[in-house]
C-alpha cells in the first residue's frame, strides 16, 4: 500500500510537509484526529533513509497517539511531528524553524519531546510558538511518568498471571536501559524482581543494573530466548516480529517501547502462543498523561499520578477480556480507544 493510501485508510485529518533550507529543516507533521481535542504527540528527530520512511513513521505514530490519548482518557487528539535529520545536526535554528511550522497549524497540533528531542530543544521551539507541552518547570521530562505507568502495568500483568501483583522473585527480561528503561529497571529491582537485562550501549547504566541491582547481562538475541515470566521491552519498536515471537519463552510481554508488534498479525501469533500482551499504547501512556495535563488544565502532579496509576486497571482489564474472548489484547485496546474517539470520553 502506498503512503497516500495509508493516509486515507488511517483516516488522517491533515498531513503537512515543511521545508526550510536555510535552517536545514525537513519535517512532516501528521494530525490524525482532533475529535477529542487538539492533536498532541511528540517530535521525533531521526535520520530517516527517505522521505517515504519518515512519512510512514509519522502516519503510524500519529494514529497511535490518537489511540493512546483516548485510551488514557485525555481530552486531546493524536498527532506527531518528525524531523528528518541526524541528531548531530541539532541546533537552535533547526528547532526554531520547526516551531514556525508548528505555529502555522494554529494550535491544531501540540508538540513535545520524543526520541532524540529534549526539554532544551523544546525551549527553542517555544521561541516561535506557544503550542508546546512538556515544558521545563511545568510537566517537564515525561520519562519518569512513563516508567511509573509501565511498572504498574507489569504489576497488573503479574496479577493476571499469578493472582498477586507482588514482583518478588518474578523473573523479568528487560531490553533498553535508556530514559524509561533504566528507571523501570530500578523500580523492578526495588520491588524484588529477578532481572535479566539485554546488553546496553550505555555501560554506566549497565554496570548499575548488574552490580547494584543484581541483573544478569545477556545479549539481545539471548534475551528473547531466555526463560522468564515477563518480557519488558523498553528500547525500539517492532521487536515482536516473525523471527522473535517463535523464540519467546516468557509468559507475558509488558513494556514501554512504542509499536512493539511488527504488525497486527504478530498480535495474533503471540496470542496463539499463549503469551499475554499488555498493549504498548496503554502501558506506556504515563508520559502523555503527564504532558497532556499541561495542554488542557493547570498542571497538578498529584492528579497526574492518580491517572497514571489507573494504567494498572486498564492493563488488567484488557488481559482479562482477552482471556475470556480469545481476541488479541491489541485489538481490544484499539477498539476501546476507537469507541472513545467516536463517542467521546
Ligand atoms: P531512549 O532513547 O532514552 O532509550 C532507549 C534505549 O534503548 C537506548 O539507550 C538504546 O541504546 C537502547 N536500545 C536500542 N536498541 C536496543 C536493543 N536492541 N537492545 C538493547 N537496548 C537497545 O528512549 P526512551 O525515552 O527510554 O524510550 C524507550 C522506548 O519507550 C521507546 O520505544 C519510546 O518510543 C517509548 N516511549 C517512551 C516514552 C517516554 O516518556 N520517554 C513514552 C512512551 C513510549
Amino acid at each position: 500500500m502506498s503512503n497516500v493510501q495509508f493516509i486515507s485508510q488511517y483516516g488522517h485529518e491533515e498531513v503537512a510537509f515543511f521545508q526550510n533550507e536555510a535552517a536545514g529543516l525537513k519535517c512532516i507533521i501528521g494530525i490524525h484526529s482532533t475529535k477529542l481535542g487538539p492533536a498532541l504527540g511528540g517530535c521525533r528527530l531521526y535520520p530517516y533513509a527517505s522521505l517515504d520512511d519518515a512519512l510512514f513513521d509519522v502516519l503510524r505514530l500519529s494514529r497511535g497517539m490518537s489511540f493512546k490519548n483516548a485510551a488514557a482518557g485525555l481530552p486531546i487528539g493524536g498527532g506527531k511531528g518528525v524531523i528528518i535529520a541526524d541528531p548531530k545536526q541539532k541546533s537552535r535554528v533547526l528547532f526554531e524553524a520547526y516551531g514556525e511550522a508548528v505555529n502555522s497549524l494554529q494550535g491544531r497540533y501540540l508538540t513535545a519531546e520524543d526520541v532524540n528531542t529534549t526539554v532544551q530543544d523544546m525551549s527553542w521551539v517555544m521561541n516561535k510558538t506557544k503550542f508546546v507541552v512538556g515544558q521545563d518547570g511545568v510537566s517537564g521530562d515525561p520519562s519518569p511518568f512513563t516508567a511509573i505507568g509501565t511498572v504498574d502495568g507489569v504489576k497488573a500483568t503479574a496479577k493476571f498471571l499469578f493472582g498477586s501483583d507482588s514482583l518478588k522473585g518474578v523473573k523479568i527480561g528487560l531490553q533498553g536501559l535508556g530514559h524509561v528503561g533504566f528507571d523501570v529497571c530500578r523500580q523492578l529491582y526495588e520491588a524484588g524482581a529477578e532481572l535479566i537485562v539485554a546488553t546496553h550501549s550505555n555501560r554506566a547504566n549497565m554496570k548499575v543494573a548488574v552490580e547494584e541491582w543484581g541483573a544478569k547481562e545477556v545479549t539481545d538475541a539471548e534475551l528473547y530466548k531466555t526463560e522468564c515470566d515477563i518480557l519488558v521491552p523498553c528500547a525500539l519498536g517492532a521487536t515482536l516480529n516473525y523471527d522473535t515471537i517463535p523464540e519467546l519463552k516468557c509468559k507475558a510481554v509488558a513494556g514501554a517501547a512504542n509499536n512493539q508488534l511488527l504488525d497486527d498479525e504478530c498480535g495474533k501469533i503471540l496470542k496463539a502462543r499463549g503469551i499475554a500482551y499488555a498493549p504498548d499504547f496503554i502501558i506506556n501512556g504515563g508520559g502523555v498523561i503527564n504532558a497532556g495535563q499541561e495542554a488542557f488544565t493547570t498542571y497538578d502532579k498529584e492528579k497526574v499520578l492518580k491517572q497514571v496509576h489507573n494504567i494498572y486497571n486498564t492493563v488488567y482489564n484488557i488481559l482479562d477480556e482477552s482471556k475470556t474472548t480469545g481476541e488479541p489484547e491489541g485489538v481490544i485496546a484499539q477498539r476501546f480507544a476507537e469507541e472513545r474517539i467516536k463517542n467521546g470520553l
